[in-house]
């Protein structure tokens, strides 16, 4: 029996990790729920998996009482804040910690968990673009075990070689496969009047607002190769991204006799949230089994600068100071956050992005302290970038 935090519950990750974990209830408890707002569901949550713990936003906390109480769960405690979110990753009864939180948010939570040695499920990339190496220092120091749940990784993950130790001894390239999201066809010059609703129908997948829009400018790709580069300690040049429309091949591995692994699936996140839950067994995760005949073609392209300038941030920013990733991460959350409520242009979210790395004085961040003023400091020149950049 494993007992689980899910961070972030109430999300698309949040809650397909709660359906995997509802096939299985002799494996798999739920010693904490988290979410920031949408009481009802987390009340809910609460009334099927009966955590001991849930976490919320404080101004929600009186409304989550209540609706506990309404359904008979005075039991279970409600806490709120920052603190409250590392406790119930680091606590002791804790076996495994689902990151499932978006945004930078989620760094100080998941570094708890990592320096009290949980197996870590990592979907919150942002996290680790911000962490960097000192996210993968205090892993390994922690004796966590860092699993990843972004389905190109997991796909990475299951296809490189079992010891890590032989790594970089096999493998040449490893190869990111990026659906091209929505705009994948349309004219660049008409990325200016893309309204939030356009840039959140992602063509094979339901997910959060945050990650849908940076599908749709390919930032998540970018935040994904460094995400790479850091998980397996692949070099920036060797890490390549090609669009595979379908979203069938969920990333490949080149070793060095150029014989190439693939993962492949249907496009549904419970498959690796089921790999990481159940990590080194197999377990079913409810979806659907890949139909070949029905499937067709499997067809790639390359992305192009023009298309997806955000995509190119990723090697900038690797090569730039350390720092830079974390910069240009805290610079698209100002700049994804403004365009979802409607006050940058789809086309000026790259703008803010670069003038925000372009404007940032490099500066030593080590540790979870420096780290999170890092954030709020690019956060800041982000919104000046957004003053010029707004209409
Ligand atoms: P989401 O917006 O659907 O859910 C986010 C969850 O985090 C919610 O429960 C929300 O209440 C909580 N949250 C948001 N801000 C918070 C804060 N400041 N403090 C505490 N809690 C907060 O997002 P999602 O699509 O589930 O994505 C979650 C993470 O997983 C992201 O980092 C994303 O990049 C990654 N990811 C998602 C998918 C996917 O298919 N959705 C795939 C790969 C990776
Ligand atoms: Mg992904």
């Amino acid at each position: 029996m494993q007992t689980l935090t899910v961070l972030g519950s109430t999300g698309s990750i949040g809650t397909q990790t709660l359906d995997v974990v509802a096939r299985h209830p002799q494996r798999y408890r739920i010693y904490a729920l988290t979410a920031q707002e949408r009481v009802q569901e987390l009340a809910q949550q609460c009334q099927q998996f009966v955590p001991r713990f849930v976490v919320i936003a404080p101004e929600h906390a009186p409304a989550l009482r209540w609706a506990l109480q309404a359904r008979g769960l005075t039991q279970i405690e409600v806490l709120s804040g920052p603190q409250a979110l590392c406790e119930v990753a680091c606590a002791p009864e804790v076996d495994t910690v689902m990151a499932a939180i978006v945004g930078a948010a989620g760094l100080a939570p998941c570094a708890a968990a990592a320096r009290s040695g949980k197996k870590l499920l990592l979907a919150n990339k942002e996290a680790l673009v911000l962490g960097g190496e000192w996210f993968m220092q205090t892993v390994r120091t922690g004796g966590a075990t860092l699993l990843p749940i972004d389905s190109e990784h997991s796909a990475l993950f299951q296809c490189l070689p079992e010891s890590p130790a032989l790594w970089a001894q096999r493998v040449e390239k490893i190869v990111l496969t990026a659906s091209g999201g929505p705009f994948r066809q349309r004219d660049p010059a008409s990325l200016a009047s893309v309204t939030p609703e356009q840039a959140c129908a992602h063509p094979n997948w339901v997910m959060g607002r945050k990650i849908s829009v940076d599908s749709a400018t390919m930032m998540n790709k970018a935040l994904e190769v460094i995400e790479a580069h850091h998980l397996f300690g692949v070099a920036p040049d060797c890490i390549e991204v090609v669009i595979h429309p379908q979203s069938v091949i969920h990333s490949m591995v080149q070793m060095r006799d150029r014989s190439v692994l693939a993962q492949l699936g249907t496009p549904d996140m419970r498959v690796p949230i089921a790999y990481g839950l159940s990590w080194p067994e197999r377990i079913e995760s409810g979806a659907e089994a890949l139909d070949f005949a029905r499937l067709g073609a499997l067809t790639f392209e390359p992305p192009t600068r023009e298309r997806f300038p955000a995509l190119f941030l990723a090697w900038e920013a690797l090569a730039g100071p350390r720092g830079s990733t974390g910069v240009l991460n805290a610079a698209n959350e100002v700049a994804v956050q403004a365009f979802l409520e409607r006050r940058l242009r789809f086309d000026r979210i790259h703008a803010v992005n670069a003038g925000t790395l372009q404007a940032w004085t490099p500066s030593n961040a080590d540790g979870i302290d420096d780290l999170l003023a890092l954030d709020a400091h690019a956060r800041a020149l982000a919104r000046a970038q957004l003053q010029r950049w707004q209409d």
